[in-house]
């Protein structure tokens, strides 16, 4: 093995070795963004009826739920399921 072959070995197992920490750190990553996403989509998609969806009161357009206590319940309902 020249030199030159051993420079280029050790520096492509050290490459390899930094690429598979940056994956795993980019794995991780990742993972993490679903979860943050999953727990999301859960309430996200949600349309407004006109009443909150915890308690049924009537809630002007747009808003889902008349406060965060309410909201704050539904979504410990919906994650139950
Ligand atoms: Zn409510």
């Amino acid at each position: 093995m020249t030199i030159h072959q051993q420079t280029r070995r050790a520096l492509g197992a050290r490459r390899n070795s930094m690429d598979d920490i940056d994956r795993a750190e980019a794995q991780s990553a990742e993972f993490l963004r679903r979860r943050i996403d999953e727990e999301r989509s859960k309430t996200s998609v949600i349309p407004a009826t006109g009443y909150c969806l915890n308690c049924d009161t009537a809630l002007p357009d747009g808003r889902r739920w008349c406060d965060a206590e309410c909201r704050n319940d539904f979504e410990k309902y919906v994650s139950r399921r």
